[in-house]
């Protein structure tokens, strides 16, 4: 018996429970540790995952509204910039007020779009500053293209003058056949020829040649004409000399205009180049803002696929990590605690089939606790069992009277059978060979076999004086009051008929293949004064039983000691 038992069973069960509650490596504390770590694990990773995707979200925007359409614009703005060069070429060649207002109207709207688009583009101020010199510089141009136009009219209004002062000339001949210094005619021809070629020459130092020989052509002519000025002929010639003169070499004659519009050409051709220097560098720009742009975008695309494949192997690792985890946590609950469990209950079962061994379990945990626990209740209910069945007068595998009844009902009857001088009979009755049969046949049948005899037994004492229990082991005693030897003889022979033809098999027995039982019996007729003790009694009905043993078993034998017969 375990050494919790005492008395006041339940104050030890208490405290032992109270011990449970502080238990050192709880299988709670070990679960909730190992959920706890893949919880943090899966946490960590869903945060994790999420940040990467939206710092990848970011990358796909970024190239999405940045650097496709830069790209785009990058490649559109070159194209209009070749547009706005054409244009600008076009524009420092118009020869027409007209053609001069449909160029600037198409070069403001291709303006117009390259201005929006730069805004588009994105927060270079650059750009805009390169736009508004490009703008300065147009209307500079433009200027300077009214002056050309302006010139050209004037040039040809005057070229025009020429031609009808030329249609106008006076009689030349007339004069020449008078002085014949000079060919005038030719002269003339050769100073008009000079003019018209003015319109051709595009080079300053050619022109100041044409200025040169129409300078000397007018001269000689002049100076041919001076002679014979008295002459009508001779004033009409010079004063149409004087307005050729004037209309050819003045200040703001044909060769000084055209001169002039040589000078403007240069300058808007300058210009021209300045501005197409300028455009280029806008464009140019724009082209390096967008290579800027995409070279960002790439990088950070880069970076974000590098933190993603990094990512993965972290997904990998931490789903390896938690499965590992839940694997042992697995190999946990199967050994350490179903394991244990089935231990628990299969030590739980051996105790309810009557093994008074303590379940055992070697852990240090809320199993083990629970093992103590049904250690303490079951020692408990044992010591309670124990002491029911001494406070009661019942056998506990029979259910007839124990020894104590006995003892306390045999003094009675002594007593009783003394006081009227009646005689009493006691039979000491035994199993035989039922070591054999415990031995081979296992204790529980043992035990099967001593609750049918005992009912046996009962049932062939009819009287209500008679009684009967279980004095030890498989020996029973019955008391048979004012019973003389021959009732003994019968009631000892009854019972041993009764047993035999129970026919309960016992193929050990060493004189039958059935149980049977010897008696002993001894028979008092209180008819002396000797005092008889139960000792006494007992001692005969043994010494009886132990005949009947000898004489072959299966049979009754009468004392032949203290009795005393009538
Ligand atoms: P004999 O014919 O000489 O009486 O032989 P036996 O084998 O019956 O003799 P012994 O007294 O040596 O054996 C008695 C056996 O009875 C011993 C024990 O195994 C068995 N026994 C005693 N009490 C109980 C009990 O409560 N239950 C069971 N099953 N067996 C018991
Ligand atoms: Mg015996
Ligand atoms: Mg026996």
């Amino acid at each position: 018996m375990s050494a919790h038992l005492n008395k006041d069973s339940n104050s030890v069960i208490n405290m032992d429970l109270l011990d449970n509650s502080k238990n050192r490596y709880s299988i709670k504390n070990k679960l909730f540790l190992g959920l706890s770590l893949i919880f943090t694990i899966f946490l960590g990773l869903t945060a994790l995952t999420i940040f990467r995707l939206s710092e990848f979200e970011n990358v796909l925007i970024n190239i999405q509204q940045v650097s496709v359409p830069t790209a785009i614009q990058a490649g559109k703005t070159y194209s209009q910039v070749n547009t706005l060069i054409f244009l600008t070429e076009r524009l420092i060649n118009v020869q027409s007020g007209a053609a001069k207002r449909a160029t600037n109207e198409q070069i403001q709207s291709l303006i117009y779009t390259l201005k929006s688009d730069s805004l588009q583009l994105s927060q270079q101020s650059y750009g805009n500053t390169q736009l508004k010199a490009i703008i300065v510089e147009l209307q500079e141009l433009d200027e300077l293209i009214n002056q050309r136009l302006e010139n050209k009219r004037s040039f040809d209004e005057k070229l025009q003058l020429l031609y009808t002062l030329f249609n106008n000339m006076p009689d030349l001949d007339d004069i020449e056949s008078r002085t014949s210094l000079v060919d005038g005619q030719l002269l003339i021809t050769n100073i008009f020829a000079n003019s018209a070629q003015l319109t051709f020459l595009n080079r300053l130092h050619l022109v100041r040649q044409i200025e040169h020989t129409l300078q000397k052509d007018l001269e000689s002519l002049l100076s041919n004409y001076v002679e014979g000025s008295n002459t009508k002929a001779s004033k009409e010639a010079l004063v149409f000399l004087s307005k050729l003169q004037t209309l050819l070499l003045a200040p703001d004659g044909l060769v000084n205009t055209r001169i002039k519009q040589l000078r403007i050409e240069g300058r808007a051709i300058g210009r021209g180049n300045f501005m197409r220097n300028l455009i280029m560098d806008y464009a140019n720009q724009a082209e390096y803002t967008s290579f800027n742009i995409n070279n960002k975008v790439l990088d950070e695309t880069k970076s974000a696929t590098k933190a993603i494949s990094t990512q993965l192997t972290v997904v990998v690792i931490a789903f390896i990590l938690s499965l590992s985890l839940f694997v042992l946590i697995a190999v946990y609950l199967r050994n350490k605690v179903v394991g244990r469990l089935i231990n628990l209950n299969k030590g739980v079962n051996r105790r309810l089939n009557g093994s008074l061994d303590d379940v055992i379990d070697k852990g240090s945990d809320e199993i083990s606790d629970i093992a103590d626990t049904f250690n303490i209740f079951a020692n408990t209910v044992e010591l309670q069992k124990q002491t029911l069945e001494e406070l009661s007068s019942l056998d506990g595998l029979t259910g007839i009277a124990n020894r104590r009844a006995f003892d306390d009902r045999l003094s009675n009857a002594i007593a009783s059978s003394q006081r009227s001088k009646s005689p009493l009979s006691l039979l000491i009755i035994d199993v035989d060979y039922f070591k054999p049969y415990n031995d081979n046949y296992g204790h529980a049948k043992g035990d099967d076999c001593l609750k049918k005899v005992a009912r046996i037994i009962d049932q062939e004492l009819p009287r209500e004086t008679d009684f009967v229990a279980r004095y030890g082991g498989e020996e029973f005693a019955c008391i048979l009051p004012e019973t003389d030897e021959a009732g003994a003889k019968v009631t000892a022979q009854k019972l041993i008929t009764a047993v035999y033809s129970a026919m309960i098999p016992h193929s050990f027995s060493e004189i039958d293949d059935r149980l049977t039982i010897s008696v002993g019996i001894v028979v008092d007729y209180f008819d002396t004064n000797k005092v008889i003790t139960e000792l006494d009694l007992i001692t005969q009905a043994d010494t009886a039983l132990y005949q009947s043993k000898l004489k072959g078993r299966n049979r009754f034998t009468v004392s032949q000691g203290s009795t005393l017969k009538k």
